[in-house]
């Protein structure tokens, strides 16, 4: 058994923020627990197939109720930073994915540690993008209410894909992972880690050395990226909700990606292609992933990640 395990696939699977959470849902925890057990399903599905798993997953949703949360009750209970409350998104979350994935697990007879690490993600305090917020966070607004919350509270507000409006953070690069070492050794035992829950919560390292939390958020999809070849994954797996990547998407002459080659990707991502804050982000991730030596990345939904894996469906960018 632990000789076969060996010889299994390696596989980041990055579940989208908005598959956990839909932005038509109101976000109570029965609809969330539903979201996830239906990821976990799925999940059950590729263990069965025979791929090692380690997950990752978004934030964006959930990250933005807390805050919500914390600027209504701010009268009567202290607000807490980003920082905190993207750690306490990453708890929320992977907490909803240990309970729900071993449920899940135990219905097709399967016995595998999970585990989730609540992981700081390292980044540059003199990246660029500390004076340039592009990172959809919370519910989406109409453009009144957009208008509105600019003047009130200063936010910055963008238009997120044809689906309305949202508040931006800054979004700065991920640099390496706080828990990389505990985290491969976890994966190495066989466990299911789960990890860098949001893009992992953002940390600066002082010249002392010493680790502090910022005001921003990472894009989950590039800490997958370092969190896939961190532990040696051989496939970045992001999944979300489209089924491929499009160029020209909601445009005339819309085209659905199925094969590129990480030339390609790059190319298409200088013509623009890719929404920045939700797409470009995970056509980078798969460029990098690529280029560190992983075999490949996958774009595809929830519902067609099994099929993707056998390259029937989803995008996938390769070397050639
Ligand atoms: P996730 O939570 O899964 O990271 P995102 O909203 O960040 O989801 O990214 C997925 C979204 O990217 C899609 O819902 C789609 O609206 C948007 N998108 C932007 N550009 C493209 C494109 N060229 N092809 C496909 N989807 C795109
Ligand atoms: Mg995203």
């Amino acid at each position: 058994m632990r000789g076969s395990c060996l010889m299994k696939k390696k596989v980041l699977v990055a579940l989208g923020g908005n598959a956990i959470l839909r932005h038509k849902e109101k976000g109570t925890a029965e609809e969330q627990l539903e979201n996830v057990e239906t990821a976990c399903q799925h999940l059950v599905e590729l263990i069965r197939d025979g791929y090692k798993l380690a997950i990752t997953h978004g934030n964006g949703p959930q990250v933005g109720d807390i805050l919500l949360k914390n600027e209504r009750s701010k009268d009567i209970l202290p607000p807490m930073p980003l920082d905190i409350c993207g750690a306490q998104s990453q708890g929320m979350i992977g907490y909803m994915l240990q309970q729900s994935l071993r449920n899940e697990m135990k219905k097709a007879n399967i016995d595998i540690p999970v585990v989730s690490v609540t992981t700081q993600t390292v980044v540059d305090q003199n990246d660029q993008a500390f004076h340039n917020p592009t990172k959809p966070i919370g519910p989406f607004y109409t453009a009144p209410e957009s208008d509105r919350l600019k003047k009130e509270k200063g936010w910055s507000m963008i238009e997120d894909s044809g689906r309305g409006y949202r508040r931006v953070v800054p979004s700065p690069e991920p640099k390496t992972i706080m828990e990389k070492g505990i985290i491969k050794t976890l994966f190495r035992s066989n466990a299911i880690v789960i990890a860098a829950g949001g893009g992992g919560v953002p940390v600066i390292l002082k010249e002392n050395g010493s680790i502090k939390g910022v005001d921003a958020v990472i894009d989950k999809d590039l800490s997958a990226q370092i969190f896939a070849s961190d532990i040696g994954a051989q496939v970045l797996l992001m999944l979300t909700d489209v089924e491929k990547i499009s160029l020209n998407y909601r445009k005339p002459r819309q085209m659905d990606l199925n094969k590129i080659t990480t030339k390609k990707a790059r190319h298409y991502l200088q013509e623009g292609h890719f929404a920045p804050g939700s797409m470009a982000p995970k056509v980078k991730a798969a460029i990098k992933f690529v280029e560190a030596g992983g075999e490949k990345a996958i774009i595809a939904s929830l519902e067609t990640g099994r099929r993707a894996l056998k390259g029937r469906a989803g995008t996938t960018i390769s070397q050639a």
